[in-house]
């Protein structure tokens, strides 16, 4: 098992109340499947990316990571699992304005001990015609797939997407969809999906339901829908 959860809290402190974020929460993540997390606003699924990425402290319980507790590791043993493991994906593109297409995956390649090949990657995500441009210059969605390359040129075992296709339009959301799940299937990563989107469910080996910092469903697929034949509304 890649991830194993166990009796997860997290807690914010909201006003003189204490607000549980993450309310016992257990799950299993299998190496190399596609996982997609629903549920309303406000309940806990980006919390729950934060803590399995290591970029947020743990009130208590246990993520093992390939049997690991990493759970309380200190921050020097935090940043070396985030470096060798885990890219992160978000709404936002988060790119850096003064550098070009080029430049910015690079960056990401930079960060890793085994990148895999920048022109080749960005051939992958078609971005070839647009690599010596700068951001601005960039639609959404190509904003997002340079996003998306740079954390994929890392060649990481678990990309975390946070709502990757909330910005986006059904055409490019699509595109993005679809080449997450060929980068899946290719380079055999773990994805780990924050969505609004319930209809990305049918892409997904594993659907987890939140509600108020709980998991309240969990659903297998066995067979998955691609990104072109799920519904979109
Ligand atoms: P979701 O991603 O499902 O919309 P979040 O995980 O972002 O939900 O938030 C879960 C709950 O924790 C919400 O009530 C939110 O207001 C609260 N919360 C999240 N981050 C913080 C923070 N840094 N400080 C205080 N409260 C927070
Ligand atoms: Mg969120």
């Amino acid at each position: 098992m890649q991830y194993e959860v166990k009796n997860l809290v997290k807690k914010y402190q909201a006003g003189d109340e204490q607000l549980f974020a993450l309310n016992n929460v257990s799950l299993t993540i299998k190496e190399n499947e596609i996982n997609t997390i629903l549920g309303p606003s406000g309940s806990g699924k980006t919390t729950l990316l934060n803590m399995l990425g290591a970029i947020d402290q743990v009130d208590s319980g246990e993520i093992l990571f390939h049997g690991e507790d990493i759970a309380f590791l200190n921050e020097k043993k935090k940043s070396i699992y985030r470096r060798n493991n885990t890219g992160f994906i978000f709404q936002s593109y988060n790119l850096i304005s003064t550098l070009s297409i080029l430049e910015n995956i690079e960056l990401g390649a930079y960060l890793s001990k085994n990148p895999l090949d920048v022109e080749l990657i960005i051939k992958e995500l078609g971005l070839s015609e647009h690599k010596n441009k700068f951001p601005y210059q960039l639609s959404g969605g190509q904003q997002q797939r340079v996003a998306i390359a740079r954390v994929v040129v890392k060649n990481p075992k678990v990309i975390f997407c946070d709502e990757p296709t909330g910005a986006l339009d059904e055409k490019a959301g699509r595109k993005i969809l679809n080449i997450l799940q060929k980068l899946n299937e290719k380079y055999k990563t773990t994805l780990i999906m924050v969505t609004h989107n319930p209809n990305i469910a049918d892409m997904s080996h594993q659907v987890i339901h939140f509600n108020s910092g709980k998991i309240v469903n969990i659903i297998k697929n066995e067979h998955l829908k691609s990104a072109y034949e799920i519904d979109w509304s």
